[in-house]
Order: structure tokens, then C-alpha cells, then sequence
């Protein structure tokens, strides 16, 4: 009789544990889609400009390697 209610006990207590236990993941999981929001936003940057700058000759202004043309006078790139 009294091992039946231990056994119930046990498993009520393991119950609280495990809730508790992914309570406490489901938490660090929320911080952590907040760092994947930063990646995503540099991702964005790199999109945006391959990083290689070329500099006009014709009026010495500094644009991305991607333009055909300067952006400023119009000169085709070499
Ligand atoms: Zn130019």
C-alpha cells in the first residue's frame, strides 16, 4: 500500500523537475534567437556591397567594385 503512494510521489516530483527543466531551456532559447537576429543583419551589409572599393580617376570619389560606372561623374570603370 504505502510503496504504491512513494511510487506516485516519485513521479509527481520527476513531473515538476522535467517542466521545470524545459521551462529553463525554453528561456535560453528565447535569448538566443535574439543573437541570430545580429547575423542576419550583417548578411544584409554584405548584400549590399561587396566590400572592394574602387576609386574614380576622373573625380577621385571612393565606390563599390559592383558599379559599371562612377557615381558621382559618370566614368566607366576600367
Ligand atoms: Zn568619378
Amino acid at each position: 500500500m504505502y510503496t504504491e503512494f512513494i511510487i506516485i510521489y516519485i513521479g509527481l516530483a520527476l513531473n515538476l523537475v522535467l517542466t521545470s527543466i524545459a521551462l529553463f531551456f525554453a528561456a535560453k532559447g528565447k535569448t538566443g534567437g535574439k543573437k541570430r537576429g545580429k547575423r542576419r543583419s550583417k548578411n544584409s551589409f554584405d548584400d549590399q556591397s561587396s566590400g572592394v572599393i574602387t576609386i574614380c580617376k576622373k573625380c577621385a570619389l571612393q565606390y563599390d567594385a559592383n558599379l559599371k560606372k562612377c557615381p558621382g561623374c559618370g566614368t566607366p570603370k576600367k
